[in-house]
């Protein structure tokens, strides 16, 4: 079917862009057709008409010119692509085009406080390059690196809103790994030309800007050009909020792969809430801007001393000034988020009410010097973080807002109404001669009733009739001659004069001329303000820092933090350690670590819900949470710079992506012991639990020998095995300890968790006892207890037969060998257990290394044992 017309020319525009939905002017009106109406009619519950075009019909839904945004975001929060195509003149009428793409990556408009990343990634010469860009707040980074797997981390930890795979790694498993949600948008492969990206780069940002930055690599070059040109064609006026290239270093940072990041839940839950992570439980920022700065931090730890010092040194100085520090929030809470406002003016989205913001958040940094002035936080880094934006210029880009702007500007910017008086002569003389026309007008109906007498008069205006005078019907007899009727109602007529329209067509002109003025000098001043879009992401910094700084030290004071002493490298060594968030939801029985050179490897073992996962994962928060430049839950805590955390924790029972839960086991295994060096704390939550018993053991055996001989870092390993608690008699720096608990869990199976970490191993396994707790049936219980004291003591499992309650065996499986062996007393009666004791003895009796009176002795005690004695 082909459709002529209106729809007709909706489809051609359709086909010519690769965008989800088309959204097209016509008139005052955005529509949609066909497929598209019917799309936006079930997500944005618009509703959908029939359209008839050229004999056929097709499904309608629009939208109001003015009411667009809303609806665009919406529908690109929900991870469309959406094109907008407007009208405009033409001679011989008017025509369309596509004139811009709405996407998630490029949405300026967003509503949501988080980052909004547009990431590029790309392969060249065997080197990743990753671009990551946020057209809200104009960063952007760009960052090379010769491993998939950091890739992976890199977009599991800035969450891309939108992600553009270069030619090469579309089909690579790399983005389903890294576990982007975002749209996966295959762009013109074109872009991503190294030599075209450079170019592009320096028309952007200048010709010395990659040197400056130091971006030589030709695959950080092709990310980034390939970003660029995608802001750019999307044509959303977003490019020139992208005033500042910077490259990373991923080595500046701890380490942290795709699967460490979920395992510790740092910004959401296993479960996928945010409610319950790190980042929700210690986020007491005030604004949008600090909690986007605590969350990279978190995610983004460092490695480097200075930094690191430097934060805590803020921290701690914060935790100690409670009034400075409340002082310090109450001023932040006053700001917007002026690295987001900054874009808006740059884009020329800007309206009046957001310059006022800007400028209400430029007084901020003078009111936040004087907080940090308090004699308390003078000696801290703060006064100096204070100080690093220019605050000269701050000033008089806020003198300069505020001497120009009303108080009480209206929404749009095309009306007038933006400007005080005094700011522009031309405007003034508009405006005087504006409002003596006014007042002419207002004085009009007083006047006419005094002239002529009539009572029920007055002058209004209104869309169709303009101004007009209206005289009650029972007056109209005494209107005077220069009266013109143009109007008839029920109850009155309407009239208007020859000096009525000469004054209606001066207010319509100075109105209209108010408004271009205005809308003129407004363009010049948001200029203005973008020309300082470095100066205001500065400050903005500047004041996401403080607000992340106090935030920790809030959530520090409230929970009786402690100050960790940062050393590199060095040991872990925690005293009353708790988790940081496991401790705010129960009442938390604090532990102690030690972890150094000579004891670098602890075998936990306990029961099952003990505590070991808590312990272990409170051991890697704490690490984290020291060097991303926190205060730690702990009453003392050293804790020696790590250049990665790797975690392999608990056994996830979804099948992911097709493998089993086995194979992605094994592969994190595979990736920690390829990633760890000697600098790296690895946490193992059992490693070979997803296979068979004797398959796991050797697993986790191995594992071990090969952590402690060949890696040589830090390991916390929590094992079921029992077994493997003997390791620590053989290798040097493996030490067991375990997770209290009280009572035996023997026949009446109680204990209880004392939860408080012992030196030594678990002194046995307690599977059975959870499976009573978890209420699984009596005989099933007393049966695996049965078995479970065979097993230690013979090492073999006899089977029984069914419908044999008095329990006759059947067939021994042998844990040496593997095999069942059929009992010879298949067919017998059971041999009582004094028998089969001294049996066992005979037989391990070694006649050649017993003497002979020993041998007497021992035969003799066999006898009386038959024989019933004791
Ligand atoms: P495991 O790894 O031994 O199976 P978990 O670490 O998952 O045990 O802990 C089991 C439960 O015990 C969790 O609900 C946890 O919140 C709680 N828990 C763990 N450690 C402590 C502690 N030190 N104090 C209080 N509760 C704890």
């Amino acid at each position: 079917m082909t459709a002529d017309g209106i729809v007709g020319e909706f489809l051609a525009l359709k086909a010519e862009t690769d965008a989800d939905l088309l959204a097209m002017q016509c008139g005052d009106f955005y529509e949609f057709f066909a497929e598209d109406a019917e799309f936006v009619g079930d997500e944005l519950d618009l509703k959908v008409s029939e359209k008839s075009s050229h004999g056929s019909t097709y499904p309608m839904a629009g939208v109001p010119v003015d009411d667009l945004t809303p609806y665009l975001k919406a529908l690109v929060e929900r991870g469309y692509r959406v094109a907008v195509a407007d009208q405009y003149e033409t001679d011989d009428g008017h025509a369309r085009e596509i004139t811009r793409i709405v996407t998630p990556g490029t949405l300026l408009e967003t509503t949501d406080p988080t980052a909004q990343f547009l990431a590029a990634v790309v392969d060249v010469d065997d080197r990743y390059g990753l671009a990551l860009a946020d057209v809200t707040t104009g960063e952007f980074l760009v960052t090379t690196t010769a491993s998939a797997a950091e890739v992976e981390a890199e977009l599991h930890r800035f969450d891309p809103a939108e992600v553009l795979p270069g030619p090469t790694v579309r089909d690579d498993a790399l983005l389903d790994r890294g576990e982007t949600t975002a749209p996966v948008i295959d762009y013109d492969d074109a872009a991503f030309a190294p030599g075209r990206a450079e170019r592009r780069l320096r028309d952007h940002f200048g010709a010395g800007a990659l040197d400056s930055v130091g971006l030589a690599d030709r695959a950080g070059v092709a990310a980034a050009g390939a970003v660029l040109a995608y802001v750019e064609e999307t044509g959303v006026g977003v490019l020139d909020a992208l005033t500042r290239l910077g490259t990373y270093d991923t080595g500046d940072h701890l380490d942290l792969d795709a699967t460490t990041q979920r395992n510790l839940e740092l910004t959401e839950t296993m479960h996928g809430e945010r409610e319950g992570s790190l980042l929700a439980t210690v986020d007491h920022t005030v604004t949008s801007a600090g909690g986007r700065r605590l969350r990279e931090w978190l995610t983004r730890p460092r490695r480097d001393r200075d930094v690191i010092d430097r934060r805590i040194d803020s921290v701690a100085a914060l935790v100690e000034a409670a009034l400075a520090r409340d002082r310090v929030r109450e001023v932040l809470d006053d700001a917007y988020d002026l690295e987001r406002l900054a874009a808006r003016a740059t884009s020329g989205s800007a309206d009046a009410t957001d310059l006022l913001s800007i400028r209400d958040t430029l007084d901020v940094l003078p009111a936040l010097g004087e907080a940090v002035a308090d004699s308390r936080l003078e000696d801290s880094p703060l006064p100096a973080i204070v100080d690093r934006p220019n605050r000269e210029r701050a000033a008089s880009l806020r003198a300069e807002l505020d001497a120009a702007l009303a108080p009480d500007p209206p929404g749009t910017v095309t009306e007038g109404g933006l400007f005080q008086r005094g700011y522009d002569d031309e405007l003034d003389d508009l405006i005087d001669r504006y409002e003596a026309a006014r007042e002419w007008l207002d004085g009009l109906a007083d006047r006419e009733k005094a002239r002529t007498g009539i009572t029920h008069l007055q002058v209004d205006r209104n869309k169709t009739d303009g101004y007009y005078i209206q005289v009650g019907n029972s007056e109209t007899d005494a209107v005077p001659e220069s009266y013109r009727e143009i109007k008839t109602l029920k109850n009155s007529k309407r009239y208007t004069t020859d000096e009525l329209a000469e004054r209606e067509r001066e207010v319509l002109r100075l109105e209209e001329a108010r408004g271009d003025l205005e809308y003129d000098l407004f363009c010049e001043l948001r200029e203005r303000v973008a020309d300082h879009t470095e100066l205001l992401q500065d400050v903005g910094r500047t004041l996401a820092t403080v607000d992340a700084l106090a935030s920790l030290a809030t959530h520090a004071a409230s929970h009786d933090w402690t100050r960790p002493e940062v050393v590199a490298p060095g040991p872990l060594v925690v005293e009353a350690g708790r988790h940081p968030v496991v401790e705010t939801t129960t009442d938390f029985v604090p532990n102690d670590l030690h972890l150094d050179t000579d004891r670098g490897f602890l075998l936990v073992t306990g029961p099952n819900m003990s505590g070991k996962s808590t312990y272990m994962r409170q051991a890697a928060l704490i690490t984290l949470l020291a060097q991303a430049g926190s205060f730690v839950p702990a009453r003392a805590a050293t804790v020696g710079v790590v250049d990665g955390i790797y975690t392999r924790v608990g056994a996830l029972d979804e099948l992911a992506g097709g493998r089993s839960t086995f194979m992605v086991e094994m592969e994190e295994l595979s990736n920690i012991l390829h990633s760890a060096t000697e600098e790296s704390l690895v946490v193992l939550d059992e490693v070979g639990r997803g296979t068979a018993t004797y398959d796991g053991i050797s697993i986790a055996w191995a594992t071990t020998e090969y952590i402690h001989n060949e890696v040589g870092c830090k390991c916390l390993f929590a094992t079921h095995y029992h077994e493997l608690t003997t390791l620590a008699d053989h290798l040097p720096r493996v030490e067991n300890v375990h997770v209290a608990v009280a009572g035996d869990g023997g026949d009446d199976g109680d204990i209880t968790f004392l939860r408080t970490v012992e030196d030594g191993p678990t002194d046995r396994s307690y599977g059975v006892h959870v499976a009573d707790l978890a209420g699984v049936p009596d005989p099933v219980v007393e049966r695996s207890r049965d078995v479970l004291d065979r097993l230690r003591e013979d090492r073999a499992i006899e089977a029984r037969g069914a419908g044999t309650s008095d329990g006759t065996t059947q067939a021994v499986f042998d844990l040496g060998s593997g095999d069942f062996q059929r009992t010879e007393e298949d067919d017998e009666e059971p041999l009582d257990p004094a028998t089969e004791s001294v049996l066992a003895e005979l037989q391990e009796t070694s006649v050649a290394e017993t003497s002979p009176v020993d041998l007497m002795a021992r035969v003799r005690e066999w006898q009386g044992r038959l024989d019933g004695e004791e």
